[in-house]
């Protein structure tokens, strides 16, 4: 059976003791109607993680006491922000919670020119529910810690400043001479590698011209044209096989009781 896993963000024990509030206590006693003697599993990001058993459930305060703790594994061995250009309706929303599930580490929202969604459309609760997507993303995927998902940029700006931070790759369908493949080997895993996903119009000349201006390399991610929301998770995850990430085991010797 899956053990149900909630991101707590300051763990607090009382000698074995813990207790859990708000959201995580809703969830567990209302919406999932865990029972004491039930097991859960809480993580903070830190990497640790502690099974709980629960002693007394309501909705306002869960309280249970550590069965035992262990150290997460899964976290990527390389640090992706995935830099993408806003899209309509849920579709931004998929691009959070696949590139969650699959390993990006940072997400940034981008207004590129051909964004139909802009900055001044982003409010507070959109913020608020997509921080809430990663945190389920990566609950239920089994992250040892929960994305970013950090304001909304403009194109512009986020070229700036990601080169500032690491190597840079941006998809370019349009990319003829440089294909991922061809160009991971010379790119370091010591600093955040920053991906860059244009909207469904693509990227224009213009902002391809700044962007290789500002030194980074664009690339082509095959001979098919993927939707902007599959181009995300897809690059995501094909540079994290070429680090070899994808060949770790998931330590599951520390899981079981
Ligand atoms: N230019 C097209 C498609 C844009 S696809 C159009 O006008 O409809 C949306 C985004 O996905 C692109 O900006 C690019 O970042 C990425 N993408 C999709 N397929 C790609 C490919 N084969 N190689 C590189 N990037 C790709």
């Amino acid at each position: 059976m899956t053990i149900h896993r909630f991101f707590v963000s300051h763990i607090l024990f009382d000698g074995e003791s813990t207790s859990l509030s708000g959201d995580t206590s809703w969830q567990i006693s209302k919406v999932l109607r865990l029972i004491p003697g039930d097991i859960i599993c809480i993580f903070d990001g830190s990497g640790k993680e502690y099974r709980i058993m629960l002693e007394k459930v309501d909705k306002k305060e869960v309280t249970g006491h550590k069965v035992f703790e262990f150290v997460n594994n899964t976290e990527p061995t390389v640090h992706l922000s995935l830099y993408h250009a806003l899209l309509p309706r849920d579709t931004f929303e998929h691009v959070l919670q696949k590139g969650t599930e699959v390993g990006v580490s940072t997400f940034v929202p981008v207004e590129a020119e051909r964004s139909i969604v802009r900055i001044k459309d982003i409010k507070e609760e959109k913020m608020q529910r997509w921080q809430k997507i990663v945190q389920e993303a990566a609950e239920q995927s089994e992250r040892g810690s929960v994305p970013s998902v950090m304001p909304a940029q403009t194109f512009q700006d986020a070229i700036t400043a990601a080169v500032t931070s690491g190597p840079v790759l941006v998809a370019w369908e349009n990319e003829e001479a440089q294909f991922l493949s061809q160009v991971i080997s010379n790119i370091s895993k010591d600093k955040p590698i920053s991906l860059f996903v244009g909207p469904e119009g693509g990227f224009s000349q213009e902002e391809m011209e700044f962007a290789k201006e500002k030194g980074v390399i664009s690339v082509s991610l095959g001979p098919r044209i993927l939707k902007s929301e599959t181009a995300g998770p897809v690059f995501a995850a094909l540079v994290l096989y070429d680090f070899e990430d994808l060949s770790r085991k998931r330590d599951v010797s520390s899981r079981s009781a």
